[in-house]
């Protein structure tokens, strides 16, 4: 079967055309600035070439037309017509405490979903204008939601609590969260697999590392602590996201430069992380490597906070599952980054592990860095999530 996996943002929509039966992908894509002027499509096919072509999409409906016409393109496409596409499966960023997995959308998931909206507002309403637009286009395809926050639905209550008034808990459902929750479980189970192990009878550290960042503990196969919580922002230092912050700092910036909250939010969530540490510099990971060569301190700094943040987290994910067996590292930085991950590691060799240097300078491959003698296993998993979206997707459908 042929599965189409849809990531829309509010002006933007990622697509995969995934062939089911041998996991290949057939072709995918990016639509640009939805609605916004010079809104463009970059499509390519399987061993084919990036073609993008500047079209008009008001809206996503429009996108989902254009993706489709791209798919069933004499010259560029990959299928005769949309009677090939047997399923489509939707990232969705935020199924709250109603969604433990994956769920066929019917219209009341989507009410569901929308019940969800305010924890996130940036994304939920997005993903669900995606839906939409597909089940418009494409009236009797089976759809699917795969959402974020799935995978961290076992988390124990000591863990999702936070230690503020219940009654907010009960009132607004303020409580963690957790995200990237297919990249979590895609990896902790290939982490598993590729040492020809069950995940049941593992421990697992997974650090997705990527623009956005987070950590989780997968005890047994379940996810038992993750670091971000209500919204994104908690965790790890990310790209331009501060991460665990003392939250008084909210009121006394706010006081001080005479903003609101909800600018320091936004100033916490865009202009900070390694972008914000390094003055501003940047938030690619690139760039601060080529900067803290050439001896800019900041950008120094900025790499240094980030790679302690992730050692404390391991640490303490360590302790809540009394052990680590394997600690898994992927996304963007997790996944290219040698420098990273070497600054990480040497925070880690008092549990029992070491980091191969010649091996870690192997960029987005599937590869063990420790010694087959360590007590710890760590190694880079390349996140799949559109494949893992495309595997639920057919479980589900079928
Ligand atoms: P993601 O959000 O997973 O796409 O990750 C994006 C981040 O990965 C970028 O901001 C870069 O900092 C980092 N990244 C990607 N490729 C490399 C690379 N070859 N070396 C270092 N960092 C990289």
């Amino acid at each position: 079967m042929n599965v189409l996996v849809i990531n829309c943002g509010s002006s933007s929509l990622k697509y995969q055309l995934i062939d089911s039966e041998s996991e290949k992908v057939l072709a995918k894509g990016l639509c640009e600035r939805i609605g916004i002027n010079a809104s463009a499509i970059i499509h390519e096919r399987a061993g084919g070439e990036k073609v993008k072509t500047e079209v008009d999409m008001p809206d996503h409906t429009a996108a989902v037309r254009i993706v489709i016409e791209k798919l069933t393109d004499e010259s560029v496409g990959v299928i005769a017509s949309l009677k090939e596409i047997g399923a489509v499966g939707h990232r969705v960023v935020h199924g709250g405490e109603k969604f433990s997995e994956a769920t066929l959308i019917t219209p009341e998931v989507i009410k569901e979903v929308e019940s969800c909206n305010d924890l996130a507002p940036l994304h939920n309403p997005a993903n669900l204008v995606g839906i939409r637009s597909c089940m418009e286009i494409m009236p009797g395809v089976p759809m699917v939601g795969v959402f974020d926050t799935a995978f961290h639905q076992t988390m124990p209550k000591k863990a999702y609590l936070y230690g503020i008034p219940y009654e907010y808990y009960e009132k607004y459902k303020i409580r963690r969260y957790g995200f990237h929750g297919t990249s979590h479980d895609y990896v902790s189970s290939r982490a598993a697999e590729i040492l020809g192990k069950d995940r049941k009878d593992l421990k697992i550290i997974v650090c997705h590392l990527g623009n956005g960042a987070s950590i989780s503990a997968v005890d047994g196969g379940v996810c038992i602590d993750t670091s971000m919580g209500l919204t994104p922002l908690e965790g790890l230092i990310m790209g331009t996201r501060s991460g665990d912050i003392d939250p008084a700092i909210i009121s006394f910036l706010a006081d001080k430069e005479g903003i609101t909250a909800d600018d320091v939010v936004s100033i916490l969530n865009k202009k900070s992380g390694v972008l914000g540490l390094s003055n501003g510099l940047s938030s690619d990971f690139r760039d601060l490597a080529t900067a803290s060569e050439d001896g800019n301190e900041q950008a120094t700094t900025a790499l240094h906070t980030y790679a302690y943040r992730v050692a404390k987290y391991i640490g303490a994910y360590t302790a809540a599952m009394g052990g680590v067996d394997i600690i898994a590292f992927t996304a963007g930085v997790g996944e290219n980054n040698a420098a990273a991950r070497e600054e990480i590691a040497g925070y880690l060799e008092y549990l029992g592990t070491s980091v191969d240097l010649e091996k870690n300078k192997i960029r987005g491959e599937e590869i063990i860095l420790s010694k087959p003698e360590d007590k710890v296993t760590v190694m880079v998993v390349p996140t799949n999530e559109e494949l893992a979206i495309a595997r639920e997707t057919v479980r589900l459908v079928q």
